[in-house]
């Protein structure tokens, strides 16, 4: 049920659960701090300076309550967030890793590319950020105009309130609009309605080249991740040629484990890791108490057979 909004940068991790999965075997005990491995590191969430629902500090506050010893704030095409995470981080004794979410469009589909270890302050990543966040409002604008065709005038300014960054409205804004205007009972129905392709508040749009994605990334010093790889819906052939594409732009690592990834898929990107030389990433896509597959802290452990791309840290 995800792949519906697979599509989506903000929407990713949304509409398929709406309980939070705690699994205590989930959780890495952090014993042995010496092994990367054994370290609770959540290297993917959300803040309200995109489409998550608590502040950088919450988060951070959150993810040491969960036992997280390592984490990254990656937003959606967003680095706002970072110095107060990392103020947080630090006063709690939290290692942080500066993150961001890069939208790219690659094949009709939408992909993630997670830059960790960034420089927030990159002029290149800066400069091609504010570019994907100016086609965000633009869409925006015409899915306001849209909703408002069939019956939901005002929905543009009604989710740009819900936004905690004005300049960042996403359809998970939308939707949580809608809900709250009574057109759905949930998240997920909203989406079904109204913000999938071929409904009356679906808006296309065209993100950044995954060439220039990791390209920003490397440039700002950081390690380029793609993101929840079973989220995309591609076949074998093409989920090789995108690796292939993302390798060679400089990619150099992998989300085996994502919090809205199964056992299987763990085992399946671990053996993609391993097979295309691979580093491996671990992230909840933590959003919303309420609304996200896993909390933070929680993703499933990494197989003991990959790289951890956090020994870098
Ligand atoms: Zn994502
Ligand atoms: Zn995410």
């Amino acid at each position: 049920m995800s792949n519906l909004i697979a599509d989506d940068p903000i929407a990713d991790n949304q509409v398929a659960d709406d309980q939070i999965a705690k699994s205590t075997t989930d959780v890495v005990s952090g014993s042995d701090s010496r092994d990367p491995h054994t370290i609770n590191a959540d290297l993917h969430c959300h803040s309200f300076y995109s489409d998550g629902t608590l502040a950088p500090a919450a988060l951070v506050q959150r993810a040491r309550a969960n036992g997280v010893q390592l984490m990254a704030l990656t937003d959606h095409d967003e680095l706002g967030g970072l110095a107060e995470a990392a103020e947080a981080a630090a006063d709690l004794g939290v290692r942080f890793v500066p993150g961001v979410e890069v939208s790219v469009s690659w094949g009709g589909e939408t992909l993630h590319i997670v830059g960790l270890g960034i420089d927030p302050g990159a002029p290149d990543l800066i400069a091609g950020l504010t570019g994907v966040r100016s086609g965000r409002d633009a869409r925006a604008r015409e899915m306001g105009a849209q909703l408002a065709a069939v019956g939901h005038p005002g929905a543009y300014e009604g989710a740009a309130a819900l936004a905690g960054n004005a300049g960042l409205v996403s359809r998970t804004h939308f939707a949580r609009w809608l809900v709250e205007r009574g057109a759905c009972d949930d998240v997920r129905a909203v989406f079904l309605k109204y913000l999938v392709p071929g409904r009356p508040g679906y808006v296309p749009h065209h993100w950044s080249r995954l060439t220039e994605a990791v390209g920003w990334i490397r440039a700002a010093g950081g390690v380029a991740v793609l993101a929840h790889p079973a989220r995309y819906r591609v076949g074998e052939l093409a989920l090789t040629t995108m690796i292939e594409e993302f390798r060679t732009a400089g990619g150099e690592a992998i989300e085996v484990a994502s919090g809205s990834h199964t056992r299987d898929q763990v085992r399946r990107f671990a053996r993609i890791a391993l097979a295309e030389g691979l580093e491996a990433s671990r992230g909840s896509d933590f959003h919303s108490p309420i609304e996200s597959h896993a909390d933070l802290g929680y993703a499933p452990v990494l197989p003991d057979s990959v790289v951890p791309v956090w020994h870098r840290w």
